[in-house]
């Protein structure tokens, strides 16, 4: 990792949680230490209220799962917008998660929407991208990913990039506990700078590209040895204090020998 680019660690927990769970892992939590480190969780949307008054003084920050692609508010029953979600405190929003794509049916088109619902409220999107195991098999890594990241640049303007984060999750390392070896992770997060590197140098450069998919405390390290990974979007290992706060150690870690 380039030490320009600071590591940051997201904690995507998915539609898990209680308040008895979410204080206990907050309070085991408590003892990171993030400087140089940005650590960052993503909570079910009903409790980033809660937990925003619980983290008070700490320095870890709060990012929705999912944002509305309409700008307006109305009549778009069980959907919450971007100003809501910055509303309650959070200053990162995951789009376009594999799981949203897959069961939600969203679209490159509407995860486009979204970035530029989430960014037009100051939040920062998270925008994820990946290929299933057959497109990888079919050799189609680089149309896919491409495909993903081009349709939020066409919608918003690499400019748009300067303000976001990007996520490269292979759908077939998402909670199966199959990791992209690093070289592969590196392989594909080298591609996506590059992507982005044709349409303005400095903004690929500054971009955060992490890596998602299975991230555990024992293949963290690996992971963040390479120069293009940034940081990692982290599910199932983001819900255990321990593993969480090992991944985040190893990314300060990473800066020291990076
Ligand atoms: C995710 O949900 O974005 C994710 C990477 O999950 P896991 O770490 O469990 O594979």
């Amino acid at each position: 990792m380039t030490t320009a680019r600071l590591p940051l660690v997201v904690g995507n927990w998915k539609m898990n949680g209680s308040f008895a769970h979410n204080t206990a892992l907050l309070q085991a939590l408590a003892t990171i230490d993030v400087v140089d480190v940005g650590v960052v969780i993503a909570p079910p949307a009903i409790y980033l209220a809660a937990l925003k008054q619980q983290l008070i003084g700490a320095t870890m920050q709060l990012a929705g799962q999912n944002v509305a692609a309409e700008s307006q508010q109305g009549a778009y029953t069980g959907e919450i917008s971007a100003r809501m979600l910055a509303e309650v405190g959070a200053n990162y929003v995951i789009i376009g998660h594999s799981e949203r794509r897959q069961y939600y049916g969203e679209t490159d088109a509407i995860v486009a929407k979204k970035f530029l619902r989430s960014q037009e409220q100051g939040l920062k999107p998270i925008i994820c991208v990946g290929e299933t195991l057959t497109e990888r098999e079919a050799g189609q890594v680089e149309l896919v990913v491409s495909r993903q990241l081009l349709a939020v640049i066409e919608q918003c303007g690499v400019q748009a990039l300067a303000q976001a984060v990007v996520a490269y999750e292979p759908v077939w390392a998402i909670g199966t506990g199959k990791t992209a070896t690093p070289d592969d992770a590196q392989a594909v997060h080298h591609l996506l700078r590059q992507l982005v590197a044709n349409y303005d140098k400095n903004i690929a450069e500054n971009l955060s590209i992490l890596y998602g998919g299975s991230v555990k405390a024992d293949n963290a390290a690996s992971l963040f040895a390479m120069p293009d990974i940034d940081g990692a979007l982290v599910g199932g290992a983001s819900l255990i204090a321990s593993d969480f706060l090992a991944i985040c150690h190893a990314a300060k870690a990473s800066l020291v020998v990076g």
